[in-house]
């Protein structure tokens, strides 16, 4: 049997965390706007934890993390309803209580050091694995850990690390074995910005931040390889293959809201005598969105119930985050075209939502990369076509 619908408690889930959403983080909208064009973060810190502990109140916390680390584990499905849910809002707030999944493959020190820490917001991590001369081919990377007695000595560059200026540490993944590279020879290490790395922001088109990091003779004691020497390249895979179908799931629910505003404004707005809705330039806008959405719910459910399922999901994934990732642009892009010029103003948080989405295309495997993915799932045999029904 195909089932289509949401479970009563998925359902009545849902509806309360669009409710906290609406109630407690959209009325932040005019201040983020605010402080970001000021040049500030949206929601200063405080502010933020504020939120997350109003969040931990009605019983969001750790919405995927086990419930031995106190989350809800809520698995992967819930994980992308309500990851569209809060996508509705452009305010930089997530749930709290969790941490990057590959903090789990710690050993017990490791994770009283770094998991627990930042399950609860004492600390801070961020990911780096892209170099100036390694994006799209990550197995190029060049930053090197050599040992140095019990210690590692790491140096290189790593660059568009999102919280790399925030962060107090860093999962860093560098070359321990040449020869091997990135089948045997990357290993994935701990590192506190105490022990010596460095940041710089890079500004972008959009309100993340990411930042670059040196690592110049930067010792690291030999307990902090994460997982085991020589496997960081395949733990970096899992994680990022693991997460990705939360990407088109945020997107849907930035889409949504923005399809919201075009019907407002198209059967409010007249031109020539009439509503633009009644326009069938403007309906074929709607509609084209509504069905880009629909496909991209889909895709996202189905990529989150196959990591649920425990089986390989990441054909599945990259199907989803491609048509995410190209629906929202379309959407914001449509959305801002049924709004004129006013559309095109910073009154209006269409351009906000429009710099953001953009990176959508970008991070975490750009469309083209996903292209070339699923393409060579099919032509090497790995998927049949048609294997969703199979
Ligand atoms: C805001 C932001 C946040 C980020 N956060 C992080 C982070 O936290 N941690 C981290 O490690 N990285 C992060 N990244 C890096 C991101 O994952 C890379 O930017 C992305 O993988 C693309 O790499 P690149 O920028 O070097 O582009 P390139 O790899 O140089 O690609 C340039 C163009 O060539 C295309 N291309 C490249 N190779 C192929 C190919 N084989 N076939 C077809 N087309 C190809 C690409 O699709 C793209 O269009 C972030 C990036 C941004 C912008």
């Amino acid at each position: 049997m195909v089932d289509f619908a949401l479970s009563d408690e998925q359902r009545a889930i849902r509806g309360a965390v669009r409710s906290f959403i609406e109630k407690e983080v959209v009325p932040f909208e005019n201040d983020v706007l605010r402080n970001e064009r000021e040049g500030k973060p949206g929601l200063d810190p405080a502010t933020l934890r504020e939120l997350q502990d109003r969040a931990k109140r009605h019983g969001y916390w750790g919405i995927n993390t086990p419930e031995e680390y106190g989350g809800m584990n809520a698995g992967a499905i819930m994980s992308a309803i309500i990851g569209s849910e809060v996508g509705r809002t452009f305010v930089p707030f997530r749930f709290g209580g969790t941490a990057d999944n590959i903090l789990y493959a710690g050993t017990d020190e490791q994770k009283a050091e770094y998991l627990i820490p930042t399950l609860n917001g004492e600390r801070r991590s961020c990911f780096a694995i892209t170099e100036p001369g390694a994006g799209s081919d990550a197995r190029a990377i060049t930053t090197s850990a050599v040992r140095d007695g019990d210690d590692w000595v790491i140096n290189g560059e790593k660059i568009f690390i999102t919280n790399g200026n925030e962060a107090d540490f860093v999962m860093v993944f560098a070359v321990t074995n040449r020869d091997l590279g990135a089948n045997g020879g990357v290993t994935c290490f701990l590192v506190d910005r105490d022990m010596g790395w460095t940041s710089s922001p890079i500004p972008t088109m959009g309100e993340w931040g990411p930042a670059s990091l040196s690592f110049d003779n930067v010792h690291v004691p030999g307990r902090n390889v994460l997982g085991e020497v020589g496997h960081g390249f395949d733990l970096a895979m899992q994680w990022i293959g693991q997460g990705r179908y939360m990407i088109p799931a945020r997107a849907i629910g930035a889409a949504e809201r923005l399809l919201e505003m075009a019907i407002a404004q198209a059967n409010n707005r007249k031109s020539m005598g009439r509503p633009i809705a009644d326009y069938q330039a403007i309906q074929w806008h709607i509609a084209d969105s509504q069905v880009e959405i629909e496909a991209a719910r889909w895709l996202t459910l189905y990529a989150a119930w196959q990591v649920e399922q425990g089986v390989d999901a990441r054909h599945a994934s990259s199907i989803a985050k491609l048509h995410g990732a190209v629906m929202a642009n379309n959407v914001v892009d449509r959305v801002l075209q049924i709004h004129g010029g006013m559309g095109y103003t910073k009154e209006l948080p269409i351009e906000r939502w429009y710099r953001e989405l953009r990176l959508l295309r970008i991070f975490e495997g750009t469309d083209e990369i996903q292209k070339r993915t699923i393409a060579r799932n099919l032509l090497k045999g790995n998927v049949k076509v048609g294997a969703a029904l199979s």
